[in-house]
């Protein structure tokens, strides 16, 4: 089973068939915080997560939203001058403000000229009711997509990293999502301390059973300025080869049920910030053996899904 050219359902393929066109994700820094990193959980944030939070490539968040939009927009004009854009609030916790303040921020991304969607990246225990009845009222009227940092279903190494929410709260704010109709996107991480591949798998396998909207697959970066890296000398854990990535990410898609759209199957680290693993900068050569690995196999997303 094939989505295009590629052995897993790809969201450029996802897209195109909604929109006919290419769409481009533009990344903007909508100036949030995170109850991670402000006090209010705890002050650090996550174990991975960097000064951005995790949101390395978004714009520049001094900027209003539309200027960022604008800018990227530019940069990509030449190269697809008939895409449209998903506005994508990446860094931070974008749900994380007042209910007036997320709103005008989510209008002004929509109303900037050839935006046909948004994506909006939070945290489970930031899905208040007032917030939930402000998507839905989105939801309704343009493209939504919601982002969820799950990371793993287990709850020692959710602890380890701080994630600061137990995997029932999880639970419920994808269950209130799905009964609203708005689509969510799960993040798996694959590599953090502690987890082999049988306990990554596991993960996949319950995200594959709640059958989101899409998911995301992220190599575990070591960050240089992130907490991770002091864990990491003196915790010194694993870190997973290319080819233990690439093997890892096929039987992953193998596992996961083909409706699920998949978002993305690498990380992005900056080159100046990223410690470790540094093969993972040549992104395309990733990719490849990725298609390689599952051609290969004469393998597919969902092959082994139950
Ligand atoms: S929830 Fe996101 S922004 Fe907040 S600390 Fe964790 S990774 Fe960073």
């Amino acid at each position: 089973m094939f989505w295009s050219d590629k052995r897993y359902h790809t969201l450029n393929f996802d897209l195109r068939s909604r929109f006919g066109c290419k769409i481009i994700k533009l990344s903007v820094d909508g100036g949030f915080t995170c109850p991670n990193r402000d006090g209010t959980l705890g002050n650090s944030g996550c174990l991975f997560c960097s000064d951005s939070g995790s949101g390395e490539f978004a714009g520049n968040r001094a900027l209003p939203i539309r200027e960022q939009l604008s800018q990227q927009a530019e940069l990509l004009k030449p190269k697809w001058p008939n895409g449209k854009y998903i506005a994508y609030f990446q860094n931070f916790t974008n749900t994380y403000s007042s209910i007036e303040d997320l709103e005008r921020k989510y209008e002004e991304a929509l109303s900037f000229p050839e935006v046909v969607g948004i994506a909006i990246a939070t945290r489970p225990d930031c899905l208040g009711g007032d917030v939930l009845e402000l998507l839905s009222r989105i939801s309704k009227k343009t493209f939504l997509w919601i982002e969820l940092g799950l990371q793993t279903m287990h709850e020692d190494t959710a602890i380890l990293i701080r994630r600061g929410y137990v995997l029932e709260q999880f639970e419920k704010a994808f269950e209130k999502l799905n009964s609203l109709g708005i689509k969510t996107v799960v993040h798996i991480i694959l590599g953090l301390p502690g987890e082999d591949s049988a306990r990554i798998l596991d993960s996949v396998k319950y995200v594959s059973r709640l059958n989101p909207y899409g998911i995301k697959l992220h190599l575990l970066h070591i960050l240089e300025n992130s907490d991770l890296l002091d864990y990491y000398n003196t915790n010194p854990f694993h870190v997973l080869s290319k080819d233990e990535y690439i093997g890892l990410v096929s039987d992953s898609l193998e596992l996961l049920n083909p409706q699920i759209v998949v978002h993305r199957i690498t990380g992005d680290g900056s080159r100046e910030s990223l410690f470790a693993p540094r093969w993972s900068l040549d992104k395309r050569s990733v990719l490849n053996g990725i298609d390689i690995e599952l051609k290969r196999r004469d393998s597919w997303q969902g092959k082994f899904c139950k």
